[in-house]
């Protein structure tokens, strides 16, 4: 089953997103459904099967864990409002048990917050051993949106490209797997999801005037996620790019990501620490 579905990738997720040194965002197409043979229907179909090996996958993690493996992965989402972070943790995340995820989501700083480094709320927020760690949003705000509206001053917010790839390698170091995915919607489809949350109540709860100002940055907005791809995409911790204005493709994009990362992992279910045989005999006798 699994081979079948991964089968409709002719080139694997891992290897078509990753970002290239010199790759331009202004250039992607973000209806494209790069590296997949099918469409909506097989796309459909691929998210439900392979959701299904993530989910056998975390679980192993989740009982390495327990068994006092330390290891963890942890998926960063960025991109603008509507890229769809949030369906993306419901739709892909959703498959894994939740007991095995730690999911932050960031948003503006609290007070607190503000009197820390910008890496302190993130530190804070890191998954423990045998956990998928997902990230809404992430330590890149602070070279995103913090950059976009001169939140602290250049001479700042311009060392933190180097400070972030530090921090990350450490991070792999220690034994967290990252596995970073940039969320690139066009201007034209945010639109239109932004139409929708205005049109349907149950939409409403998710529309902040606020992304329509920030739609006016939007150029401001690109150049600091290009800014972000080629600064800080590492051989530890490179960056994919995925185009989201098709949602099931980006939802299986992920998938197949999440799914590498844990290949890479080489898991096995841990060894009972019982005598099996004793555990059997005790059991029939009870
Ligand atoms: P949402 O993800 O739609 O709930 O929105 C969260 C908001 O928090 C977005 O507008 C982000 O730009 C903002 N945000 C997240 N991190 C930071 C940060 N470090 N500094 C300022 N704003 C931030
Ligand atoms: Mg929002």
């Amino acid at each position: 089953m699994a081979d079948n579905t991964a089968g409709f990738w002719e080139t694997p997720a891992a290897k078509v997103l990753r970002f290239r040194p010199g790759m331009q965002i202004a250039d992607l197409d973000r209806r494209g459904t790069p590296g997949f043979v099918g469409g909506k229907t097989e796309g459909t179909r691929v998210l439900h099967e392979r959701g299904a090996v993530l989910s056998s996958l975390q679980e192993k993690l989740h009982a390495n864990g327990r068994s006092g493996d330390n290891r963890s992965v942890l998926l960063v989402l960025q991109g603008m409002d509507t890229a769809g972070k949030g369906g993306m943790v419901r739709h892909v995340i959703g498959h894994v048990d939740p007991q095995g995820v730690d999911h932050v989501a960031f948003g503006v700083p609290t007070e607190e917050e503000k009197r820390h480094h910008f890496l302190w709320r993130v530190t804070k927020a890191l998954p423990r051993g045998g956990q998928l760690g997902v990230f809404d949003r992430s330590h890149y705000e602070d070279v995103l949106v913090v950059r976009v509206h001169d939140l602290v001053p250049e001479s700042v917010w311009c060392g933190r490209y180097d400070e972030i790839n530090q921090f990350e390698r450490e991070l792999v170091g220690t034994g967290t797997t990252l596995v970073k995915v940039a969320m690139f919607v066009s201007l034209d489809e945010q639109k239109s999801r932004l139409q929708e949350r205005l049109e349907r109540p149950d939409k409403y709860w998710k529309y902040n005037p606020g992304d329509v100002t920030e739609r006016k940055l939007w150029p401001a907005y690109q150049d600091a996620y290009q800014a972000m791809l080629d600064k800080t995409s590492t051989d530890d911790a490179p960056w994919y790019v995925v185009s989201c204005d098709r949602k099931w493709y980006s939802r299986i994009a992920v998938s197949e990501l999440l799914i590498h990362a844990f290949e890479g992992l080489r898991l096995e279910w841990p060894p009972a620490d019982f005598d099996i045989d004793t555990e059997k005999r005790r059991l029939a006798e009870s």
